[in-house]
This record gives structure tokens, C-alpha cells and sequence, in this order.
């Protein structure tokens, strides 16, 4: 079988890997010169030392992440547990010029057990937002087996969460970490979805990270793959009846038994030949936000005390309308040997001091609402055909939240409608 696989995130890798396992002739294309999974990654001199970081820098658990957690014990990639503590505090730039990060919360630790200053409980805020989480928690378990088909808007007005709870805890933590949106996408996404991942997140077992980083799981998913064409990006797909075609932007064609098309589905969509009509309205189904990500020093974009500093700060803006996450890389990366700060800010609400950037990246996430939900059944139409010869996937793909672990989820259902599964169960 010849299979052609357009796009190095973590859906292609894992499709790529996938069909070579089960003896196929694989070619992959990436329109990038890095793998796309690792493409933003970058390394920097600091303190006299060269140290390297993911961006984004991404983590997983055997709960929330079951197939891509397997994936990576199948290839050898080992983990390393992350202190998940978190801060909540609200960005004031009115202060002064060094203090913008104010109103210090709540500091959270794994499982929600909360590390909570006495004077903080005091506050009558502080007191309701711990009373909402427990009572979210108590009956999230409850919502995911009975589905309660509510958007998370509606779910949190139904039950009359309180807004301290909703725009100081709950929708920072969501739209600027798990599922990098806007707040207007947060109410859109299906309350069983969200509730689903926080007891996955909250429960006993933590957050991990990739211990030698993303440029670890590329080199071991795309090793023995023969044909990787890194700077070739394709810009048209079509179909015989007896093949799949692609033909790159330098005008070359291939032809292939199955294509799989594991390209941000905004992406796919123009690639299609004008006689893709269902296909590209099944991709018309999927919207994307920009997430803008900076790597850099500027203490600004964290909490104002030192001491205040957790591993994840969530920082809301003053009018609690957006929400960014200042990661600590020093703890993400603990063998760091050096003393400066160094922060990675997803949705910064203020852009660092230039000076102090060391790199900005701006990605793309698909958003989760009705009408991804309809994509998704109009998608698994299409994939029922006997026939088939174009194939989709990617962390839009499958249901849930965009992760890591929907990319390989929509691998591993394409590789078994072509009767390829994981390696103890796999053959073409
Ligand atoms: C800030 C941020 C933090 C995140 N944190 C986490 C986390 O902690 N844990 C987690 O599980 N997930 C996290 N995610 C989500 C995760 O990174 C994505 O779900 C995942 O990387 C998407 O993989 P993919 O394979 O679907 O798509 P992509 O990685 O987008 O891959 C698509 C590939 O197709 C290539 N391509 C596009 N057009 C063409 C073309 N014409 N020809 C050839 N190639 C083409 C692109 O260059 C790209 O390499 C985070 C996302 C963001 C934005």
C-alpha cells in the first residue's frame, strides 16, 4: 500500500509511524523545514549556557491522554512529572510601571488541594470561587455520564455559578492553558466536554512532560520512515478512480493508494480540486482562533512578588474579558542551570519589553462548538465510504478538546478503517 501523509504534527507523525509499522510504503510532505510538531521550538544562549524549549511547551497524563501517553511508551519516550501549581491574579497596569500583577488570589496545587493564605479566606470572593469549585467538582462525574447537552455558557448560568468563580478561576484557567480561546468560544464548547477534562486534569495522577522535549517524539516517530519531504508544501489534492493525487507548489504530482490529510483543516480545505464539494464542506465546519505565544524575561507579564510566582500564572485583564498563562520555564525545565527568569506567555495581554523577547510564535487552535460537532458527523460520513481514498485527521478531528491526543486518536481511526492498528494488532 502507498500512503501519503501531508503534515508533521502530531496527526501525520502518528499516521506516518502508524502505516510504516504495518509495512506500507509511506512518503511524508511538510511545507515547513522542521517537522511541523517541533517547528517552534527553539534554542537560545542565556547565562553563557544553550538551552532549548518547546513552544508550546505541552503536557499530558494517562488520563486525559490515554492513546497518546500509550504512543509514547510504544516509542521509548520518557516522562518526566510537573509540578502543577497554579496562581490566579488580576493584571493592573495602573499601579506602576513594574507592578502590574495584582489582586493575588488563589494558589492551587494537583488535585485542587488548595494552599490558600489565611487572609484569602477572609475574602468573600475567594470564599464563593472555593465554593464553586467544590460543587463543580461534586458533580462533573454526574454531567459526563448523564451528557447535559449545554454549551459551558449555559451550564454555568444554569446552575448560577458565580462570576468570581466563572471570570477569576474558572474560564482564565481554560481559555489560556487547556484550551487556548476566547472566553466568547469557552461558552460555545459543550459543558460535558470541559467538565470531562477538569476531573481528568484535577485527579491524583498530575501532568507530565516530555523528559528530552518534543524533538525527542519527532526523531523516534519519523525515523524509519524512508520518504520525508521537508519544505514541500502541497497545494492540491484530488482523486482518480484509481488513486489519490498531490501535487506540491514546484508543480510535482504523486500518486497514492490513500492520502491522509493531517493539515489544520483551514489548510486542507484550500488544498482540495473544485470537485471536493463534500469535503470541503466538511472542513467549512471547522473555525480556528489565533494564539499568539512569546518567549521571553519580562517579569512584567508574571505576578508582581517573587514569592507569589507558581509554575503556571494565570493572569486575568482587568476587565476579566481575556486571560493569559505566564509559564515559569525554569521549573517546566528543571536542568536548566540558570539563574534568570525565563517565561513563556500564552495570550499575552501586553506585550513584553522587545528587549526581553527571545522569541514569538502565532499559532492556531480549532474551537470546539455545534458546528466543529456536525464536522465531526459529516467527517465520519464520509470516512464510511468504501472507497475512500482521502482521508482527514488531525486535533480537530476527533471529539473533545483539540490536544495532542486528538491528533492521535484521528490517526489511529483512519489507520483502522485501512486495517492498520496499534503495532501488536497491526497488518495491511
Ligand atoms: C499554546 C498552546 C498550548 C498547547 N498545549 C498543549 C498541551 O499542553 N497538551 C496537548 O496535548 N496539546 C496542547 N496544545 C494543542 C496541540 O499542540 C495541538 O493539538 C497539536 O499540536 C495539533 O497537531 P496536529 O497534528 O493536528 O496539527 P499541526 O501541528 O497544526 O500540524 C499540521 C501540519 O501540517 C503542515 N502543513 C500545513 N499546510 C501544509 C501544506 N500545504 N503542505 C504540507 N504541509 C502542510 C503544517 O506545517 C503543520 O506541520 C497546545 C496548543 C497551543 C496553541
Amino acid at each position: 500500500m502507498r500512503v501519503g501523509v501531508i503534515g508533521t504534527g502530531i496527526a501525520g507523525l502518528t499516521a506516518a509511524w502508524l502505516f510504516q509499522r504495518a509495512g506500507a510504503e509511506v512518503t511524508v510532505f511538510e511545507k515547513q523545514l522542521r517537522p511541523g510538531m517541533d517547528a517552534h521550538s527553539i534554542e537560545f544562549e542565556i547565562e553563557g549556557m544553550a538551552v532549548r524549549t518547546d513552544v508550546p511547551p505541552r503536557m499530558f497524563n494517562d488520563s486525559l491522554w490515554p492513546n497518546l501517553a500509550r504512543l509514547y511508551r510504544e516509542i521509548g519516550v520518557q516522562s518526566e512529572s510537573i509540578e502543577p501549581s497554579k496562581s490566579f491574579a488580576r493584571f493592573d497596569l495602573s499601579g506602576s510601571s513594574t507592578s502590574i500583577a495584582e489582586s493575588l488570589l488563589l494558589r492551587l496545587g494537583a488535585s485542587y488541594q488548595l494552599n490558600l493564605a489565611p487572609r484569602l479566606l477572609l475574602n468573600a470572593s475567594t470564599r464563593q470561587i472555593l465554593k464553586d469549585i467544590k460543587r463543580m467538582m461534586a458533580v462533573a462525574p454526574v454531567a459526563i455520564l448523564h451528557p447535559i447537552r449545554l454549551t459551558m455558557g449555559e451550564y454555568l448560568r444554569a446552575n448560577d455559578y458565580s462570576d468570581s468563580f466563572i471570570f477569576q478561576f474558572l474560564y482564565p484557567a481554560l481559555s489560556s492553558t487547556v484550551c487556548t480561546c476566547s472566553y466568547e468560544s469557552l461558552d460555545d464548547y459543550p459543558a460535558e466536554i470541559l467538565l470531562g477534562a477538569m476531573l481528568k486534569l484535577t485527579g491524583s495522577e498530575g501532568l507530565y512532560r516530555t523528559r528530552y522535549g518534543t524533538q525527542d517524539v519527532v526523531r523516534r516517530l519519523i525515523a524509519r520512515i524512508d520518504d520525508v519531504r521537508l519544505g514541500t508544501s502541497i497545494s492540491n489534492l484530488g482523486q482518480t478512480r484509481t488513486e489519490a493525487l498531490v501535487t506540491t507548489d514546484a508543480c510535482e504530482s504523486f500518486g497514492f493508494d490513500h492520502v491522509i490529510v493531517a493539515t489544520q483543516a483551514n489548510v486542507a480545505r484550500l488544498l482540495l480540486e473544485p470537485s471536493l464539494v463534500r469535503e470541503a464542506a466538511m472542513l467549512g465546519q471547522f473555525r480556528y482562533e489565533n494564539v499568539p505565544v512569546v518567549v521571553h524575561t519580562d517579569q512584567r507579564l508574571n505576578l508582581h512578588r517573587r514569592q507569589d510566582w507558581s509554575h503556571f500564572n494565570l493572569i486575568s485583564s482587568a476587565d476579566h474579558r481575556t486571560a493569559m498563562c505566564t509559564i515559569w520555564m525554569n521549573r517546566f525545565c528543571p536542568d536548566w542551570q540558570i539563574k534568570t527568569p525565563i517565561f513563556q506567555t500564552i495570550m499575552p495581554i501586553v506585550r513584553p519589553l522587545p528587549d526581553q523577547v527571545i522569541c514569538a510564535a502565532n499559532l492556531q487552535r480549532p474551537v470546539v462548538d455545534q458546528q466543529s460537532i456536525r464536522g465531526l458527523e459529516l467527517m465520519d460520513g464520509l470516512h464510511s465510504e468504501s472507497d475512500r481514498r482521502i482521508w482527514f485527521c488531525g486535533s480537530y478531528a476527533s471529539p473533545g478538546i483539540p490536544l495532542l491526543e486528538s491528533g492521535v486518536v484521528s490517526s489511529l481511526k483512519v489507520a483502522e478503517k485501512l486495517g492498520v492498528g496499534w503495532p501488536d494488532k497491526c497488518g495491511i
